[in-house]
């Protein structure tokens, strides 16, 4: 008996506090939406020790008249919707009414708005979650909310505020995600006196990252645009070669609301695939519009997650659109990249139509993204040495390189089919005595279905009545290549689907044959092949990776080596 009682408001309301506002920059977050909810153009923030003793947020928006903003600081308390059925799709980015009252439940608190122009307004006081004052003032239009020791009541959630640094630096980013979404609406924020965003209204999201970010990435960007049908993605994506293992950014938004998904970030490095090594974590900056109804947005207290109906297909535009957005660089790469195909006049006539098709790709990109900046210095002539008839030995300014032969011809294989596969010309050579492949019936249909792949390898086939066709051209890798061999596994692979769908066909059918036509492990290459396999690799895009993400260079540090002999 007397053992269940219901809670007093007040503690309710500190325990809803425990999920909406976390740290100071869960306030930040919640009274700049509000700001923005509210039809706000200008938007300041203020933090003093961290947000810890002091946050101010100001806008010009709506404002409130005195009524309701009493009820304001009421839990529940919503103007945004009136109903469950309106949680379809809301368009404001507050609507459950709980971020003022869980934030006056936990600080000294102060709301003050006017929502006429030069009229009177009203201040609120509110402390410990108990309302202190209600008095007249004169102000602007717009609301001021400040909140002050926060926590300070409730000890146990005090000690897991992080110092000033860390605290500043997660409002200024809880910040730049709301920057992000309005590009329209001017942000300042302030720790201690010091300017720490200035983000003023802005036409384009470049301008927008190059405020928050710096130029340096801005610059670092290209534009995503891809429908499918189902929903939308547009936004920015880092150029693979810019990309690095840590410091990476990565925002999504969905009909304009941020958001965070594991999953979708994931789909959009999906379709970077091949472009750059496993670990490198490219920043992104992508928007998704889907119909309301296929979206929930009430699923996390902080509005940070959302579940959508149907994330296979959003997941699958996303990556499409990443794909498309960056198949112009993987071109550009290798229109950048040195040529070594050395033999019959013929070759190397065709060597010079590629070049000049692949010219004309590079006119179309390099302006807009800026020449990618080499990876590794060239060996120059230093000697290499093949060992175990598998790597290729050494010296580079970084320390002693090991490559693995099949791995680094596969790369560059890849690269050089990828551009031919863009600007539909080939590197072939022309056979005195063609060749003759019998092939099954399935496979002599998927060469018909893909004759453009193969005419842009360097592949002339023609039928030969019955089963069989015709080689005429063949592509010329190297002196070993067997190029029967790489084409009917090639069509083998063709035939049976192994190459997927349609969007990643081109990318697929580069890597296989890259896979098939480079030398193997196990092969002695003359001094001649070495250099020239290197100083390929070395002009790719991505030299130390195959197209699986292995590495196919391994570079041992001095101090790594020295460490072995006991030189520290
Ligand atoms: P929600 O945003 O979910 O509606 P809040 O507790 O954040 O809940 O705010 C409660 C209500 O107070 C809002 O619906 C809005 O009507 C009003 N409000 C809050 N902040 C502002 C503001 N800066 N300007 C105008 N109205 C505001
Ligand atoms: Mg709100």
């Amino acid at each position: 008996m007397g053992r269940i009682a219901i809670l007093p408001t007040v503690v309710i309301d500190q325990i809803a506090a425990g999920e909406v506002v976390e740290r100071p920059a869960s306030v930040v977050k919640e009274l700049v939406e509000n700001a923005l909810d509210a039809g706000a153009h200008n938007v300041t923030v203020e933090l003093e020790d961290g947000g810890k003793s002091l946050i101010r947020v100001g806008d010009d928006g709506a404002g409130m008249d005195r009524d309701d903003a009493v009820l304001a600081i009421d839990r529940h308390a919503t103007s945004k919707i009136r109903s469950a059925t309106e949680l379809i799709g809301v368009p404001t980015y507050g609507f459950r009414g709980e971020a003022l009252a869980a934030i006056a439940a936990v600080s000294v608190f102060e709301l003050e708005t006017a929502a006429a122009e030069g009229g009177t307004g009203v201040r609120i006081a509110v402390r410990g979650g108990r309302l202190e004052s209600v008095e007249d003032v004169a102000r602007t239009r717009g609301t001021t909310v400040v909140v002050r020791r926060l926590f300070a009541k409730t000890p146990a959630r005090r000690k897991f505020l992080r110092s000033a640094r860390s605290e500043t630096r997660a409002a200024v980013e809880a910040l730049a995600v709301l920057a992000l979404a309005r590009l329209d609406v001017s942000f300042v924020l302030t720790s201690d006196g010091r300017r720490v965003t200035e983000a003023p209204r802005v036409a384009s999201v470049a301008d927008r990252i190059a405020a928050l970010f710096g130029r340096e990435l801005a610059e670092q960007l290209v534009p995503v645009e891809h429908n499918d049908g189902y929903a939308t993605v547009r936004g920015l994506v880092q150029r693979p070669a810019a990309a690095r293992r840590s410091g990476r950014r990565a925002y999504l938004f969905v009909n304009g609301r941020p958001f965070r998904n594991p999953f979708i970030v994931r789909a959009a490095e999906a379709g970077y695939r091949a472009t750059i090594p496993q670990g490198v974590r490219p920043s992104l900056f992508l928007a998704l519009h889907v119909p309301g109804d296929r979206v929930d947005v009430n699923v996390h207290p902080a509005k940070l997650e959302v579940r959508f109906r149907d994330k296979v297909f959003v997941e699958r535009v996303v990556e499409e659109g990443v794909r498309a957005a960056l198949r112009p660089v993987a071109a550009a790469a290798v229109a950048g990249s040195r040529h070594v195909t050395p033999g019959a006049p013929a070759v190397r006539e065709a060597t010079v139509r590629a070049e000049a098709a692949r010219e004309h790709v590079e006119g179309e990109v390099q302006s807009l993204l800026g020449v990618a900046e080499p990876l590794f210095a060239p060996p120059e002539s230093r000697p290499l040495l093949q060992v175990f008839n598998t790597y290729i030995v050494f010296e580079t300014p970084e320390g002693l390189a090991v490559v693995d032969q099949h791995s680094a011809h596969e790369r560059v294989l890849y690269e050089q089919a990828m551009a031919q596969l863009a600007a539909g010309a080939a590197v072939a050579q022309r056979l005195l005595l063609p060749l003759t492949v019998d092939l099954a019936p399935q496979e002599l249909e998927a060469v018909d279905a893909h004759r453009d792949l193969f005419t842009s390898l360097g592949y002339e086939v023609e039928p030969f009545g019955g089963r069989s066709v015709v080689l005429h051209a063949v592509p010329n890798p190297h002196p070993r290549f067997d190029a029967g061999r790489c084409f009917e596994e090639l069509v083998g692979d063709l035939a049976q689907g192994r190459l997927g769908g349609l969007s990643n066909r081109l990318e697929r059918f580069a890597a296989t044959y890259g896979c098939r036509a480079a030398v193997k492990a196990g092969q002695v290459l003359d001094p001649v092949e070495m250099q020239e396999l290197i100083q390929r690799l070395l002009a790719c895009e991505l030299p130390p990776h195959d197209v699986h993400g292995r590495p196919a260079m391994v570079i041992l540090s001095r101090t790594e080596v020295g460490r072995r002999f006991g030189r520290t």
